[in-house]
């Protein structure tokens, strides 16, 4: 019977993933994994070595009351930080399974000694397990912000890694011989030491590519931990989660112009809590600030519009009076669009959430392909709250860290009017030459308020 319910939820679990690929059908494909885990659920406590009842529904009573009041409490901006906290507590949940398993196979209905596959499986998952569980939890700490002295970089940090890596897989080769525990203790240690030295070189523009490789890092330690413990369903969600973050990582990695290897092995970005201690050189250079009657004037004059929306317009929420500007431009004869940035905002996805939630039309909205070339004839650009995704720093200065990540050509066309509070850096921790550009307009302030007095004037 457990297998029948298995596959159901495997099969639950593959349409979820199909309907979250289009924000249309994503609440279906919501709905199917709520109801696939539910059935993984039942089946699992059904399952015959499972017996203390007790615990399993204490443990699913605190665990779904602390999951209700994470999710009602969350913003949107939080996100990426809280799937990198999750994703963390599936590392370790692979590692304590891999040691209960090692103590007493028997309570899992496993035999009580382990072949040399179920060594390798085990160890191979714990270590996968370790890894995901510190660099989710350095990944946590970067996006976050908080805890920003533990993130401390060593000198020749690849070679260290390296040597650390060469050690692990000694370790296991020493596990499969000798089964024990000792030894499965040093594998974890080192693989959380691991995890830990891998994500800390890495930041600026390549976090969003680290948070869903860690994504399919877990997948890989779920689905490890599944041939050990035998359960088909672990391993079908586990290759599932592994296989699409790997897919997620990989078409992040093509949008920003790097390879996978570049990512990993830190080069490009510059580590977030280095980076943002520099402030922007403005010293020297003009700025043109104005205000938002004379945003709306422009606003209102022009035949052609692409709104930038960034992470500023998540924070502040601003996206509802955007649509209202938009609908009053629209309503007077001008095109507005809106122009997508594969990492806008702190998570993929984030911006087209954001937009479709103010009811902004889909065929309005378009990726960074698609729209790039339209800048050059476009009469205003309105950037609200973004800034390294339009840095054109990125296109022009070598030394610059984000140099070659693909950029919104916002600087070439012909007024660009922008919304932030200040002429401070964002995410990467760099200066935005596009501030002091004679065709851009500085409209200083929280982008909901900017954007709300910029529709009172339009209106
Ligand atoms: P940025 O972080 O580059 O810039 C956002 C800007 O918004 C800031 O410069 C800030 O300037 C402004 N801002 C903040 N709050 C407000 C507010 N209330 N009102 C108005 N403006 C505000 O964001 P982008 O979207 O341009 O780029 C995303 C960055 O985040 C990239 O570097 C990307 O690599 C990184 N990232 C993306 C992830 C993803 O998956 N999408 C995940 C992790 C990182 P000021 O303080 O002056 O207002």
């Amino acid at each position: 019977m457990s297998a029948f319910l298995f596959l159901v939820s495997a099969v639950l679990f593959i349409l979820s993933l199909r309907g979250l690929s289009s924000a249309a059908s994503s609440k279906r494909g919501n709905l199917f994994g709520i109801i696939g885990m539910a059935i993984a659920v039942v089946a699992t406590v059904m399952s015959p070595p499972v017996s203390f009842y007790t615990v399993i529904v204490l443990g699913i009573i605190v665990g779904g009351f602390i999951g209700y009041v994470i999710a009602k409490k969350i913003s949107m901006t939080n996100l990426p930080q809280l799937i990198a906290g999750f994703h963390s507590l599936v590392g370790l949940s692979a590692v304590l399974i891999a040691f209960s398993v090692l103590r007493n196979p028997r309570a899992f209905g496993l035999p009580e000694t382990q072949s040399l596959g179920g060594l390798l499986e085990m160890s191979v998952g714990a270590c996968i397990g370790a890894i995901t569980f510190t660099g989710s939890a350095v990944a946590f700490i970067k996006l976050s912000g908080l805890f920003r002295k533990l993130i401390v970089q060593l000198p020749k940090q690849h070679i260290i890694n390296a040597i650390i890596a060469f050690c692990v897989i000694g370790f296991v080769i020493a596990f499969v011989c000798f089964g024990s525990m000792a030894l499965l203790t040093i594998v974890v240690s080192l693989s959380f030491l691991l995890g830990w030295f891998l994500i800390i070189p890495i930041g600026g523009a390549d976090m969003p590519v680290i948070v869903s490789m860690l994504n399919s890092y877990s997948g890989w330690a779920a689905a490890g931990i599944g041939f050990t413990l035998e359960n088909t369903l672990l391993i079908i969600v586990g290759a599932i989660v592994g296989t699409s973050g790997a897919i997620l990582s990989n078409i992040m990695c093509r949008g920003m112009n790097r390879s996978l290897v570049n990512v990993v092995l830190g080069g490009f970005g510059t580590d977030v809590s280095a980076a943002s201690s520099g402030s922007s050189d403005s010293s020297g250079r003009n700025v043109k600030v104005s205000s938002p009657e004379d945003a709306a004037f422009i606003l209102k004059n022009a035949d052609s519009i692409i709104v930038v929306p960034g992470y500023g317009m998540a924070v502040s929420h601003a996206q509802h009076a955007i649509k209202e500007i938009s609908d009053i431009c629209k309503n007077g004869g001008a095109t507005v669009r809106f122009a997508i940035h594969p990492v806008a905002g702190r998570m993929p996805g984030h911006m087209n959430v954001l937009l479709a939630e103010a009811n902004i039309e889909y065929e309005d909205v378009l990726e960074i392909g698609e729209i790039n070339h339209d800048f050059a004839n476009t009469d205003v650009v309105l950037v609200v709250g973004a800034n390294d995704i339009t840095n054109p720093a990125a296109k022009n200065d070598p030394t610059s860290p984000i140099y070659g990540m693909p950029v919104l050509d916002v600087d070439k066309a012909r007024t660009v009017l922008f919304i932030k509070r200040s002429l401070g850096s964002g995410y990467a921790g760099i200066d935005n030459s596009l501030f002091y550009q004679n065709n851009t307009m500085m409209i200083l302030g929280d982008a909901k308020r900017v954007c709300e007095e910029i529709l009172q004037s339009a209106k």
